[in-house]
């Protein structure tokens, strides 16, 4: 499979020389995915084996799936990364739920600040949340199943210590922490009649809810802020948990895969992406997570164009002296979002009008060229195309490593880039072909959008039974 990439016709040689040098930096080859598979499947062996692998591999504590026949009415909080979400979600068996949810947003102040504020801050909309919808369930303690989308080690379903933040959180006090603990203390402080009964990250909750409605699936996927997947292990294969034992046969694995390849062993990095890095919160973490993800995407973007202005690539043609261009917006760090990626790549106009509305109204770049916007076209192509082969690849391993090959698999992914990223869902299937071949086709993808707060219901729901 090719991947279509913009023709930039009236290129002059300078600009020319740059694009290929730069389209050669961001493109994978097949052979370059294939050694990036192989390398995957023996780290996930490595993190299953020993504990502190930059591919963790973390056991999530609960047993394997749903049926889709559970009912009652549960709880759910998720922390995502750009919002707090919670729900009260009720069962109704035959794959069927009942939401009703409320969105907060997450300050800044709030996600570098105190860990305790953070926490006060959570409990605090749980308890609002309660309140605007009336006490109906206020009979005792409500069960909540909290999907917390940070790396944890998990000992217990109910128990697990914050490792580090990842995805612009750096909350003090927290890392090392029982999260369960750290909310528990504010819900009780503040007299919220709720129990936090299972702790799920947000991959596992997202698996959990998509096996309510298609049982059996094999992976639950996020491609949002962040980037990560759970699948269905079996717990005998989890040789780091000893003989330690465990009412089922099967148990869901929390890879982290935002980390894999720390080492850099395999994966291709960029000046720009090591730009990013550089000057990111956790610098030389999270390598694979910041090739993939909404976070990140844009600020690679916006990498390569300053790269381009200051080789004087780009913008060239305009008369400074007499133009509105300023460079401010541009300049800024996190000043180019992945969605300008999104609408820049699904922009069809000859003209490439949406492009030029996006340097204008939101980069105050007033004048451009057609071969300007359709660099930075390009430049938008190549980055997206490389996360999307990269997630591919992920998966692909994933597949492999559980025999999934040949028999198939359904795999749910959430994330605004799987919903609404351009062509991401096709990119992904033709690096499967590249990949797996034939078999690609047994593989089906499905939207599990915001699944993390059904799940953790769910998970919430296969705890208090396990306590009856
Ligand atoms: P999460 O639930 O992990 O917080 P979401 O799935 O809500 O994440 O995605 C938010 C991320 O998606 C942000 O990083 C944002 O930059 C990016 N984003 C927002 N809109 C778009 C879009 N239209 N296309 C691609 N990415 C987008
Ligand atoms: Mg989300």
């Amino acid at each position: 499979m090719s991947f279509h990439l913009i023709d930039i016709k009236d290129a002059n040689e300078l600009q020319r020389a740059a694009i290929l040098d730069i389209t050669r930096q961001f493109e994978l080859t097949t052979k370059k995915i294939h050694d990036i598979k192989q390398h995957f499947i023996n780290e996930m062996h490595k993190g299953l084996e020993k504990h502190g692998n930059s591919l963790a591999m973390i056991p999530s504590y609960v047993p394997g799936t749903p049926t889709g026949k559970e009912i009652g009415t549960f709880l759910a909080l998720d922390l995502g990364g750009t919002n707090l979400r919670v729900c009260q979600i009720t069962f109704l068996g035959g794959s069927e739920i009942k939401i009703k949810q409320q969105k907060y947003k997450v300050l800044e102040s709030l996600k570098t600040g105190e860990a305790r504020a953070l926490f006060d801050f959570i409990a605090e909309s749980i308890d609002r949340f309660l309140t605007d919808l009336g006490d109906e369930h206020n009979d005792g303690k409500l069960d909540l199943g909290f999907t917390f989308s940070f790396p944890v080690e998990q000992t217990a379903i109910n128990k697990g210590t914050l490792l580090h933040w990842t995805k612009g959180f750096a909350a003090t006090g927290a890392v090392g922490k029982d999260v369960v603990e750290l909310l528990q203390d504010s819900l009780n402080r503040k007299n919220v009649p709720v129990r936090v009964a299972a702790l799920v990250n947000d991959t596992v909750g997202t698996l959990l809810a998509y096996t309510y409605i298609i049982p059996n699936a094999l992976m639950g996927v996020i491609l949002g802020t962040g980037t990560n997947g759970a699948y269905v292990e079996k717990v005998k294969a989890i040789k780091k948990l000893g003989n330690f034992h465990f009412n089922s046969e099967d148990m869901i694995v929390n890879m982290e895969w935002g980390g894999f390849d720390n080492e850099r062993k395999v994966l291709p990095i960029t000046l720009f992406d090591n730009k990013l890095d550089r000057e990111s919160i956790n610098p030389r973490a999270q390598i694979f997570e910041k090739l993939i993800s909404g976070m990140y995407l844009g600020e690679i973007a916006r990498n390569v164009i300053i790269h381009l202005i200051d080789s004087d690539l780009l913008f060239k043609e305009i008369h400074f002296q007499f133009s509105n261009i300023t460079y401010q917006r541009i300049n800024q760090q996190w000043g180019f979002e992945t969605a300008y990626l999104s609408r820049i790549e699904a922009d069809l106009t000859p003209n490439l009008d949406n492009t030029n509305s996006i340097l204008k109204n939101d980069l105050n770049v007033y004048e451009s060229s057609l071969t300007d916007r359709q660099i930075i076209k390009r430049i938008c192509q190549l980055i997206g195309i490389r996360a999307a082969r990269l997630a591919a690849t992920g998966l692909a391993a994933v597949i492999t490593h559980r025999k999934a090959v040949e028999s198939g698999c359904s795999i749910g992914i959430d994330g605004t880039l799987f919903e609404f990223y351009p062509h991401f869902e096709q990119r992904i299937r033709g690096t499967f072909d590249e990949l797996i071949g034939s078999n690609a086709d047994k593989i089906a993808l499905g939207l599990a959008r915001d699944g993390s707060g059904v799940g953790a219901a769910i998970a919430a729901m296969m705890a208090a039974k396990n306590r009856e």
